[in-house]
């Protein structure tokens, strides 16, 4: 179809009649094939999260692959008669090789399967996506990408943290804390980051969290800086600790916080007194001006 036929039909003058809306929503989605492998995020855990795509990719697959972080939940919408193969390198089960991971992908393939690869938040985030995708390649298997809801975006909107607000940054880094030895990752500047990120949102950092708040501390970053850890972000048992850089890691060993934990170190965090939207619908009252801006233009 031509460009202009295209805009046509997206303006809506040949669309389908309102009524077909409700149900048939998974009808122009693609058909999976035989011998694909389709590598989908499936968020960060609620399932009214979960893409179009990758809904029309577990109504379809034969067998599905997925992580540690997929909620059971999501699974409930697969065609129950796919296989289910747990990947995940946590939650006390045997852990699984990457390379083995990928090797399973390519033998599904071969074998004619509709493989669903299914992880959680975004495949190419933090997710070894690329990686797979990349054997996927090598190996001659044709395949699809399904992004995700990442953790460090739509996990911290459930906490009602913005990652951006354009009175507070007009950036976002997003990090790791965890390298595959398990070392907070030395190749990356931190210096440079906390110099230059106004926003700084942490994957896989819990257990590393003491030596990068000493180097955003020892770097530039103000003891008093807001800091959020959200543990199952998007889940029913979501916990938000909200603390700063002076006092996280004391906070952290009060509660006992527990990971999986997005960590998002900003002035963004101040945001949540007034956008907690989760906590307003049981009963938190939200505040106004969260930051302020009010009280110092009256001053000015
Ligand atoms: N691909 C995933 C990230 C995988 S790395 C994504 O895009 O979200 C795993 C890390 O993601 C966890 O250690 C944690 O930091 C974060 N994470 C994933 N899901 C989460 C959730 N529901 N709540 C909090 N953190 C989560």
């Amino acid at each position: 179809m031509s460009g202009p036929d295209k805009i046509v039909s997206l303006r809506g003058d040949v669309a389908e009649p309102a009524s077909n809306a409700g149900t048939d929503f998974l009808s122009d989605l693609p058909l999976f094939e035989p011998g694909w492998v389709w590598l989908a995020g499936a968020g960060p855990g609620d399932p009214g999260l979960l893409t179009l795509h990758a809904l029309n990719a577990l109504k379809q697959a034969d067998v599905i692959v997925y992580d540690a972080l997929v909620n059971g939940r999501v699974l409930n919408f697969a065609n129950p008669a796919a296989e289910q193969i747990y990947a995940g390198k946590r939650g006390g089960k045997p852990s699984i090789k990457q390379r083995d991971i990928s090797a399973k992908l390519i033998e599904l393939a071969r074998a004619g399967k509709r493989v669903l690869r299914l992880k959680g938040g975004d495949p190419f985030v933090f997710g070894r996506g690329g990686e797979e995708a990349l054997s996927l390649v090598e190996a001659g298997i044709p395949f699809r990408v399904i992004p995700g809801v990442t953790a460090g975006i739509g996990g911290l909107s459930y906490a009602g943290i913005p990652v951006t607000h354009r009175d507070t940054n007009h950036a976002v880094t997003f990090v790791t804390g965890h390298m595959a030895g398990g070392a907070v990752p030395e190749n990356l500047d931190w210096a440079a980051i906390a110099k230059g990120s106004p926003v700084i949102v942490l994957y896989m950092a819990l257990s590393h969290l003491g030596e990068i708040t000493q180097l955003m501390l020892a770097n530039g970053r103000s003891q008093s800086e807001p800091v959020a850890l959200v543990r199952n972000a998007s889940l029913p048992d979501q916990e938000v600790l909200e603390t700063t850089l002076a006092t996280v890691m004391s906070d952290v060993e009060l509660t006992s916080f527990k990971g999986p934990a997005i960590i998002v170190i900003g002035d963004v965090v101040r945001l949540r007194q007034s956008l907690d939207w989760l906590g307003a619908l049981e009963g938190k009252v939200l505040k106004t001006d969260p930051l302020n801006l009010r009280g110092e233009q009256d001053a000015g």
